[in-house]
């Protein structure tokens, strides 16, 4: 006590107060004064929290866990939190208080015999120790979850042999665990179907998607004497990274898009932002219920914790395991399902195979209205996506086939194709390049299997194709049989300053009339062929960039005279396709009555709708963004969550206007804001038919969108009742 006096003495410079209405003021205060901590405003920023929501206090009277050997104190989880299972789950220890539990100082005991891990196995459980005290805090868990009808988290202390409930609330979980807990819960009718879809957060479902180390390569590792570490296992998943010993360390580290494990000897309030940055969590001390692996787990972060043979030293930049020296940069893997921590990388497999998740997903289905398609660009990720239930590809960037595997040839004709003095020259280009457009095409249509494929005409403008060094220049120079002058000076007549607002999308089809013409060639005889050949498939031709009507219309006519002469190539009377646009500029948001009479179809750019009306270069928002949302000037980045007060009301406004003109227009967004919760919450309020995104963010976007029709339904009626 004279300790803690003469520190408190040492710190605030006066005397620790003797009256106890001081003590109390001083609590109070000190609450409330957390409200602007570094901790808890950080958490906030992470957690997208308003900081004008302030905080309560609550004022109990005081019980001590610290008075002995029938003393005590625990946390505890009416189910398991890193899992779901439904098993009391907890930590206690003898003769503490509460903050010895949390803040990770000492390695707690298990609650029960049958939550016991390989790692604590050989500590006393409360259920053994005092088992009076243990029934009727089981008691306790049972009633306050039918009551609240959710997991709680439940802290509590034993003085002297007597039990006292501190506090309870909603707990914290996983990915996986807010599946399991949804899933048993509505089983067991202590919630509806509809609460059940409510209980998981999309981005939780991000979680469900990560990978896990892969159980052969695993086995493998451990003959091979490269398991070094167990721990906890606080927050499962797989992963691997560089370690780094600082918070500091790992949020510089992760800006320069490095993956790292955090290791701490315990993590404290500070370490939050680089726990965020971190990809995996491995602490020395702690239990599953310290700051660490709450924090994790809130994440759906890979967390060991308590993994004792761990020493480490920040300010050396290591740490010591049995003996062994690790530097900082060094590869360690976690398994953060076992507890495993593992020197050098494991392999990760994919963790869809779930069927936990594929029921829930199919459940999830039932409610919601928005169609969910994919951004993908080749046959591989649209059947990947089609795994996570895409409903069709809401954008096929045709440009994607000039850059990656197998791409050498198309870009060389490409190249060609651009390099060309003349109408004639760039037509014998085109032809060269057609069977590679028409099969890239054919591929990711028949991977389709039916279900609709929009598929955009080249975009980008021209000079992103054209070789920036001398050695490439050359190289072209030398294939094409041309000089390097030639190239360099193409390069440079293609140069513009303002590319995002240059020579791209409609525009290029609209100076090359051919390069049009050569796409929709290549889309409609890929159709033609396969239906031809029995099988199913619907593509949508967009046209990007486009912000006058006339655009569409010289366009049109190109595509309805290739349709013309690819139907008698083949014989067919019909071929099925819709052809429609881009709602991408603010004026064809603007004019979207007159686009309607040309398209069939619209679906939002929202990416350069948002460049366009911000008037934000998307490709240089590095530079100011940081400050606008630390300065509070924006909520959020408008290119990751569709800003609800411009580009809502452009959206709305083209909505309203197409289907003016053409009420069934069909109408989805393609933007990156597809596979963002809230914006997919904009878009079904907007009226639009579909959202789509990239293949990883289906199953988040198909929650989101399953989510916002029950709210909608549900309305003042409450969540309770399907
Ligand atoms: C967009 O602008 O939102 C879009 C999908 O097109 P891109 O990102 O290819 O410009
Ligand atoms: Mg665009």
């Amino acid at each position: 006590m004279g300790i803690y006096k003469a520190k408190v003495k040492e710190v605030l410079g006066k005397e620790f107060p003797d009256d106890a209405r001081k003590q109390l003021w001083g609590g109070i205060a000190a609450v409330f004064k957390s409200w602007n901590g570094r901790r808890a405003v950080s958490y906030r920023r992470i957690e997208g929290i308003p900081d004008d929501w302030g905080t309560a206090t609550n004022i109990q009277a005081m019980v001590f866990g610290n008075m002995g050997a029938s003393s005590a104190t625990g946390v505890a989880f009416s189910r398991n939190p890193a899992t779901g299972e439904n098993a009391f789950y907890g930590e206690w220890l003898v003769n503490a208080q509460g903050e010895d539990v949390v803040a990770g100082l000492r390695t707690p005991n298990p609650l029960n015999e049958a939550t016991k891990s390989e790692q604590n196995k050989h500590l006393p459980s409360l259920e053994t120790s005092m088992p009076r005290v243990y029934r009727e805090l089981d008691g306790y868990r049972r009633r306050l979850e039918r009551h609240y009808r959710d997991m709680q988290d439940i802290e509590f202390t034993i003085q002297e042999g007597r039990l006292w409930m501190l506090q309870c609330r909603v707990g914290k979980r996983t990915g996986t665990a807010a599946l399991r807990m949804a899933m048993d819960m509505r089983a067991e009718k202590m919630i509806s179907d509809k609460e059940a879809v409510l209980r998981l957060q999309p981005a939780q479902l991000d979680e469900l998607l990560h990978p896990v180390v892969d159980p052969a390569d695993e086995k493998q590792a451990q003959a091979a004497g490269r398991l070094i570490a167990k721990g906890l296992p606080a927050g499962p998943g797989g992963a691997s990274g560089q370690v780094v010993f600082t918070a500091a360390a790992a949020v510089e580290w992760a800006r320069q898009k490095k993956t790292v494990i955090l290791v701490r000897e315990e993590t404290n309030p500070e370490d939050v932002e680089g726990m965020r940055a971190a990809t995996g969590i491995l602490t020395a001390r702690g239990g599953m219920t310290s700051h660490a692996a709450l924090v994790a787990r809130g994440w759906g972060k890979c967390c060991i914790v308590g993994a004792g043979d761990i020493h480490v030293e920040p300010a050396a930049g290591r740490m010591t395991v049995r003996g062994k020296v690790y530097k900082e940069g060094d590869v360690l893997t976690l398994n953060g399902t076992r507890g495993y921590v593992y020197e050098g990388r494991l392999e990760m497999r994919d963790a869809t195979e779930n069927p936990l998740f594929k029921g829930f997903m199919k459940f999830v289905d039932k409610y919601r209205r928005l169609g969910v398609r994919t951004n993908a660009d080749t046959p591989e990720d649209a059947r990947l996506a089609r795994s996570f239930g895409a409903e069709g590809i809401g954008l096929f960037r045709t440009e994607h086939m000039f850059y990656g595997k197998g791409s050498d040839r198309p870009l060389f004709l490409l190249r060609k194709m651009i390099l060309a003095k003349n109408e004639a020259e760039r037509r014998k280009a085109l032809d060269e390049l057609f069977p590679f457009v028409k099969a890239a095409i054919k591929g990711t249509l028949e991977a389709m299997e039916g279900y609709p494929v929009t598929i955009r005409l080249l975009d980008p403008p021209l000079h992103e194709f054209v070789p920036k060094s001398d050695e490439k220049r050359a190289e072209l120079a030398r294939e094409l049989g041309v000089s390097v002058e030639d190239v360099r000076r193409r390069g440079e007549e293609l140069h513009e300053s303002n590319p995002m607002m240059g020579h791209r999308g409609v525009r290029l089809g609209i100076s090359y009339p051919e390069i049009s013409e050569m796409q929709f060639r290549a889309i409609l005889e890929a159709a033609a062929e396969l239906c031809a050949g029995g099988k199913k498939c619907l593509p949508e031709i967009m046209i990007p960039v486009t912000s006058h009507v006339n655009e569409l219309t010289h366009q049109k006519a190109i595509c309805r005279r290739v349709e013309a002469e690819v139907r008698a190539k083949y014989g067919l009377k019909r071929i099925a396709y819709l052809y429609g646009t881009m709602i991408e500029v603010p004026r064809a948001a603007l004019t979207a009555d007159e686009m309607a009479r040309e398209a069939e179809f619209f679906s939002f750019g929202t990416n350069d709708l948002t460049q366009m009306t911000f008037g934000f270069s998307r490709d240089d928002i590095g530079g100011f963004m940081k400050g606008y949302l630390e300065k509070k000037i924006l909520a959020d980045d408008p290119f990751q969550t569709l800003d609800i007060r411009g580009i809502d009301k452009l959206v709305r406004i083209a909505v309203e206007g197409g289907r003016r003109t053409r009420p069934d227009l069909k109408i989805g967004i393609c933007g990156e804001h597809g596979g963002d919760p809230e914006s997919v919450e904009l878009c079904h309020k907007a009226g639009l038919n579909y959202v789509s995104c990239s293949p990883f963010r289906v199953p988040i976007a198909r929650l989101a969108a399953a989510q916002v029709a029950i709210e909608e339904k549900m309305g003042a009626a409450g969540p309770k009742g399907d």
